[in-house]
């Protein structure tokens, strides 16, 4: 029978997620340090107005001209960038996400590896098995690996890119509303919790991604090598966030290419905490072992979302 390790987190990455979005956080952090720097240097006086007697209004003056501004606006994405290090077209060698997207991919291979050697041996004639280590040198993993990182690092490049936007438009309203440095350091503060927010959702929905396509690629790579019938069973996570469309698949079988053309429409990767397990299927198409699929086809009717 398939494995399933969590019944929350079936694609079994929570701790892949929490390491990647800690690391993404610190690196927000050191770019809002960075910005806080950039502003800080920014030259400033204060304005005492007087507008009736004896109540004195502060107004700000920040003294920059507009090639200065160009400058800050170009010193702000530098230095997001550089945290982030999203400064070139394509991932630069190394580059901090791709270790997450690796492991995220291979923990989904060698997991659906165990799972249909499991299958297999239980069949009467056990055909060709590759063991973890076999999976991982075909081509398929570190093609599909660096896929994953290309991916990633679009949708990361793409909050960067967002992020020095909102925060160089937050110094540039603060400028122009004459506001004290404090209170665009507040708002500052605000614009890198919305980085923060996003960075939750990329991480959520690009390591789910990769762990979920080596589960399907596993599967049709047994079915197109080895000519053994495989699908994949639906497995949704039926948190109370679970879209009611992501909760009425559970158990459910469907071709590689059937969940995966799912998944690609719409925003259905977006924050999806859904999981696949290969399953093997008899000569009708038919799911030979159905005691999990039986099992979460039961567990629908429990889901309230
Ligand atoms: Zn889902």
């Amino acid at each position: 029978m398939p494995v399933v390790t969590s019944k929350t987190d079936p694609s079994n990455t929570a701790r892949i997620r929490k390491k990647a979005l800690a690391e993404y956080n610190q690196r927000l952090l050191v770019a809002r340090r960075g910005v806080f720097d950039l502003f800080k240097n920014i030259p400033r006086e204060r304005l005492v107005q007087r507008i009736i007697p004896n109540a004195n209004a502060t107004l700000w003056n920040y003294t920059l001209n507009d090639f200065e501004l160009s400058q800050l606006e170009r010193d702000i994405s530098m230095v997001i960038d550089t945290a982030l290090e999203t400064l070139t077209i394509i991932p630069p060698f190394g580059w901090w996400f791709a270790k997450y997207d690796e492991q995220a991919y291979r923990v989904g291979a060698l997991q659906e590896n165990i799972n249909i050697r499991q299958l297999l041996s239980a069949l009467p004639a056990a055909p060709i098995i590759l063991d973890g280590e076999q999976l991982l040198l075909r081509p398929f993993f570190n093609e599909n690996v660096s896929k994953e990182i290309v991916t990633s690092y679009r949708a990361i490049s793409g909050m960067s890119e967002r992020t020095s936007n909102r925060v160089f438009q937050t110094i540039v309203n603060g400028i122009n509303g004459n506001r004290s440095p404090r209170e665009i350091r507040k708002e500052l503060t605000d614009a890198f919790g919305i980085a923060s927010r996003d960075a939750k959702r990329i991480v959520n929905t690009e390591i789910n991604r990769a762990n979920n396509n080596a589960r399907t690629a596993t599967a049709q790579l047994y079915r197109d090598e080895f000519g053994i019938p495989t699908g994949v069973l639906h497995i949704s996570a039926l948190l109370s966030t679970t879209r009611a469309s992501h909760a009425a698949r559970h158990g459910n079988v469907y071709t590689p290419e059937q969940q995966n053309a799912w998944w690609s429409r719409n925003s259905n990767r977006i924050n999806c905490k859904c999981s696949v397990r290969t399953v093997l299927l008899d000569d009708e198409g038919r799911v030979v072992e159905t005691a999990l699929q039986e099992r979460l086809i039961k567990q629908r009717p429990f889901f309230k979302g």
